[in-house]
């Protein structure tokens, strides 16, 4: 198996290349193929696993295939994510694989300043990494809208309901369009995550490693 039999635009192949790394993982070879495809994903897999690749590279050929945004500024995607350090490791991933390609991607957080984030929402950016908390002092702040997004990832589901994130989740999702993709990953699957899943996904294909 090959990340090119998976159905990943060339420019992806390339950056893909680049990291070295020549078989998909099972979650990636899983994965991949379904989020292509457009629908709904419920993925039952740990850190280390390859998970982020696995949500990344075809988040990026579906933003791809979609052309040229009508309000730039606007994102189109939206990866929700526990702490500070995995939003920073997405947004590497998504720097790494999305060397080749014009897509931008910001990512906000909190315990930092957030004048900086303000600012830099002003420009256009496709891809916003965010943790909830800070995504909605910013959405309070008006500097960012989330109207066009097309694809929601939710990040270590679980340890973002841990976390007591289950609220704001709540708020943010409220804020998006009805017509999106969603993909969400978990290590673990509570009744509180099963409950998230059911109120969030349409018609998922299930994916465990
Ligand atoms: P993750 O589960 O997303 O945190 O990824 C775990 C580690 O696996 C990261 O260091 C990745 O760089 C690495 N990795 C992801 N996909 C592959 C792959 N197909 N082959 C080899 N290493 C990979």
């Amino acid at each position: 198996l090959t990340f090119a039999s998976l159905g990943l635009a060339e420019p992806l192949l390339r950056a893909v290349a680049e990291t070295g790394y020549t078989v998909p993982t099972p979650i990636q070879a899983k994965a991949i193929p379904q989020v292509l495809q457009g629908g709904d994903l419920l993925a039952a897999a740990q850190t280390g696993t390859g998970k982020t690749a696995g949500f990344t590279l075809p988040m990026l050929h579906r933003l791809l295939s979609m052309g040229k945004p009508a309000r730039p500024q606007h994102p189109r995607a939206l990866v929700l994510t526990p702490t500070r350090e995995l939003a920073a490791q997405v947004e590497e991933s998504v720097r790494t694989y999305g060397k080749f390609v014009k897509l931008r991607s910001m990512t906000v957080f909190g315990g930092v300043g957030v004048n900086p984030q303000v600012k830099a929402l002003r420009g256009s950016v496709d891809i916003l990494v965010a943790t909830p908390g800070r995504l909605l002092d910013l959405i309070g702040m008006q500097a960012v809208k989330l109207d066009e997004i097309d694809i929601l990832v939710l990040d270590e589901a679980d340890r973002m309901l841990d976390m007591g994130f289950i609220r704001d989740i709540r708020k943010i999702l409220a804020l998006l369009p009805v017509k999106r993709q969603n993909l969400l990953f978990s290590a673990t699957f509570s009744d509180d995550i099963k409950a998230l899943a059911d109120s969030l996904l349409n018609n998922p294909v299930l994916v465990e490693v």
